[in-house]
């Protein structure tokens, strides 16, 4: 049976943040008709997938899931336990906030209802840079997340966000100075994009907010990548981080272009080269729960997009002659950004810092 991945978006956030572009509306009153139309698009796609297919890894993202209550969480997770064979080494993962933690039992909740992963939106433990942000949390309250994480879950990914406008070298350094007392298995670093249509984009193009620009983020993309080598930790995708056998096996299916199941309204989907999506419309999705939107024939580009993301890089093999033909010109051209060992091709670290110009050079 082949491995599947299975993606559930919960679309809900209690408030946007002013840099996010996930697809999240604030219209909490939905969430029970949302529950019920999850379970209804699992229930409909397992009759396409269920025969052949046993699922290795799951993951409640979004969104904010921990506004789901544990009822709501654990119907859904009946329904992929009813509709789905699953693989019995699952890797299980649940997305929260840090302000949903301050009871405990609000996660050993989570654990007993079968999750064994924790990704925590940390994004930093300054209260400037997390108010800049719009989170709704604190740096305390992120502490106090940690600390209760640890006592349930024996495999924790936080994210961190970096290259926030006045954030220093020493600012991040004491972020992850922080973080690293509570030894999470995995770290996502992300730099702070700015993007379309957010009210962030709108600041930055009033001239309210300038961002921390190319020279801040190289700088602090090298730090990241030394310091957390130095302390145990593998660089296995430009932007994530862990501990040896930690890997994120949920996101390597993305890369790795694996098949992949997503539910929920702009959760896309791929499943045998052919890509499929649901539009980021809450109402549409909640009358049509069954329906994909459209189909289309995955592209050789996104393999590289992805493939040159990872450290172990783009397998070369499946493309075609043409395109590695192409690939190979560019390395001879550019030895000090990519380089090709056992029939894969991979960025160096300078590579890494380039990759948003290689891939415009490549694609
Ligand atoms: S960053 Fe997370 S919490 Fe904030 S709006 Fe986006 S999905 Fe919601």
């Amino acid at each position: 049976m082949k491995a599947l991945a299975l993606y559930i978006h919960i679309p809900f956030c209690r408030r946007k943040c002013g840099y996010c572009d996930f697809y999240s509306v604030c219209s909490e009153n939905l969430i029970p008709e949302f529950c019920n139309a999850a379970c209804r698009s699992l229930q409909y796609q397992s009759g396409t997938c269920a025969a052949k297919h046993k699922i290795r890894s799951i993951y409640f993202g979004g969104g904010t899931p921990n506004l789901l209550s544990a009822e709501q969480l654990s119907g859904i997770l009946k329904t992929i336990r009813s509709s789905f064979i699953l693989d019995n080494n699952i890797e299980s993962t649940i997305e929260i906030n840090p302000e949903f933690s301050h009871r405990s039992a609000a996660l050993q909740e989570l654990r007993d209802l079968g999750f064994n992963r924790l990704s925590i939106g940390i994004q930093s433990l300054k209260n400037r840079e997390l108010r800049f942000l719009g989170r709704l949390h604190s740096s305390r309250t992120a502490l106090r997340c940690l600390k209760h994480a640890r006592m349930y879950f024996d495999n924790i990914s936080t994210d961190l966000i970096y290259a926030i406008p006045g954030q220093s070298l020493a600012d991040l350094k004491s972020n992850v100075d922080r973080l690293l007392q509570f030894s999470p298995e995995h770290i996502s670093a992300y730099n702070l994009n700015c993007e379309e249509g957010t009210p962030l984009a709108g600041s930055v193009a009033a001239g309210k907010v300038r961002l921390a620009g190319e020279d801040t983020e190289r700088a602090q993309f090298l730090f990241l990548h030394e310091y957390l080598l130095n302390k145990g930790y593998e660089h296995y995708e430009i932007s994530n981080f862990a501990k040896s056998g930690f890997y994120s096996r949920h996101n390597s299916a993305y890369w790795d272009h694996q098949h992949y199941l997503g539910i929920g309204p702009s959760a896309y989907s791929m499943l045998y080269n052919i890509r499929y999506h649901y539009s980021a419309d809450i109402k549409q999705y909640l009358e049509k729960p069954e329906i994909f939107s459209q189909a289309e024939p995955a592209l050789e580009s996104e393999r590289i997009i992805t493939g040159l993301r990872t450290s172990k890089g783009l397998d070369l093999k499946p493309l075609k002659t043409e395109k590695s033909a192409i690939l190979m010109k560019y390395v001879e051209k550019h030895p000090e950004w990519l380089a090709v060992k056992d029939s894969r091709l991979y960025c160096t670290l300078e590579g890494w810092l380039m990759l948003d110009s290689i891939l415009i050079d490549l694609i």
